[in-house]
């Protein structure tokens, strides 16, 4: 590969060094019938242009040529005594030396800067090929990225269906065909139908869960979230959420910490409700009976900064950020816990936090609280 390369570009330069040849010739043959007319200058001018446009297309070498062929012709036809190659007068002397000096400098210079030009194609060549390999190269590793993401997220989609649909759709057949079997109700006694009836009504309620969660996720990713913004109450939002949650907090102890001072949010009071309750539902889920929830409000230079922490089994660092990923359940805080879900409460909630032009993050708690969730809501409109 290289030593036909090689071959080639000797070629080119053979090729350039005789078209430079047969360029000076020709402008030889063109001048001398005008000899008598023309003077040195005008002469080692002409010869001067010809040496820069060989060296300029054929390179530095062709210019070299160049400049030999018309030093040489230029005091055998015009510098006397002519036809010989001996100069005479100072006059003579001066305009010959200025010209071998011109055509070899201005034949070299603009040889390099050619030279240049061919050398930073070729690097831009170069790093053109470079970039088109990274490009593929990550293009490649976001596909595969891309296909595993999606794999997970099918088997994680086919997880939730199977337990969050199938298992209560099981168990309220099961309870419904056992109290359409039992042939006079005497046989049942009261307090077995009722707790038939009592998981019927869990597992509907599961159910609901589900659709609504589902339903949720469907409406954040597709920007279906009607949002009503209008300045709200931070603290009406908690206590809203609170009491949407005051079944699971019955066994929990929670403390707020709202400034009266702090400016209005300026959301869609309704959605921040639906945000709190997942952070406080979590906080009770994933935590003991007894344990402490806290919630804080602070003003921060860009808004509202809200605050969750609880005692609970907390979150492992580097699970994080994935929490907030769609149907991803952290398998070990089920064995500390009866926490049941979906995996989609906190990607509902950072939807909805986001469409807000607010963020979610989540982090060790402080006073040694486990788990702080915080949410920045803005105080207007952005
Ligand atoms: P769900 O609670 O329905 O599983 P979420 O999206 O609300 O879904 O939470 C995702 C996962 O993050 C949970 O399954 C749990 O493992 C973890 N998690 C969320 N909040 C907490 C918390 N306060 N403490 C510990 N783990 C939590």
């Amino acid at each position: 590969m290289s030593v036909v390369s090689e071959g080639s570009s000797k070629r080119r330069a053979l090729r350039g060094i005789a078209a430079s040849a047969a360029l000076v010739i020709g402008v030889f043959l063109l001048l001398l019938p005008f000899k008598e007319d023309l003077n040195t200058t005008e002469v080692a001018l002409t010869l001067l242009l010809v040496v820069l446009l060989a060296s300029t297309f054929f390179g530095s070498r062709a210019g070299l040529a160049a400049s030999v062929a018309g030093i040489l012709g230029f005091n055998f036809f015009f510098l006397p005594p002519f036809h010989t190659f001996t100069i005479t007068g100072t006059e003579n002397w001066t305009a010959f030396a200025a010209f071998v000096v011109t055509a070899l400098v201005a034949g070299q210079l603009s040889g390099y800067a050619k030279r240049r030009a061919a050398e930073s194609e070729r690097q831009k060549r170069e790093i053109e090929g470079l970039y088109d390999e990274l490009r593929q190269a990550f293009d490649k590793a976001s596909e595969a990225e891309a296909l595993k993401r999606s794999e997970m997220l099918k088997t994680a989609l086919l997880d939730a269906v199977t337990h969050d649909l199938r298992t209560p759709l099981t168990s309220i057949k099961a309870s419904v065909t056992t109290l359409l079997d039992v042939p006079s109700k005497s046989e049942m006694d009261q307090a077995g139908q009722r707790e038939l009836l009592e998981v019927i009504d869990e597992e509907t309620d599961r159910l609901n869960e589900f659709v609504e969660g589902i339903v949720g996720i469907a409406k954040v990713e597709s920007g279906a979230l009607d949002l009503l913004r209008t300045p709200s109450s931070i603290q009406e939002i908690i206590e809203i959420a609170a009491s949407r949650a005051s079944r699971i907090l019955r066994n929990r102890l929670v403390e707020t910490d709202i400034p009266a001072d702090l400016p209005q949010v300026f959301v869609d009071p309704v959605s921040i409700a639906e945000v709190f309750f997942t952070l406080l539902d979590n906080a009770a889920k994933y935590s003991k009976e007894g344990s402490l929830i806290r919630v804080r409000a602070r003003q921060m230079a860009d808004g509202i900064a809200v605050s969750v922490e609880d005692q609970g089994v907390g979150i492992p660092r580097p699970q994080r950020e994935r929490v907030f990923d769609k149907f991803y359940r952290i398998k070990e805080s089920e064995i500390h816990t009866t926490g049941s879900g979906l995996g989609l409460g906190l990607a509902i909630a950072k939807g909805i936090v986001e469409s807000h032009g607010g963020g979610i993050s989540v982090d060790d708690g402080d006073d040694g609280f486990r788990t702080k969730f915080t949410v920045t809501l803005p105080t207007e409109a952005v």
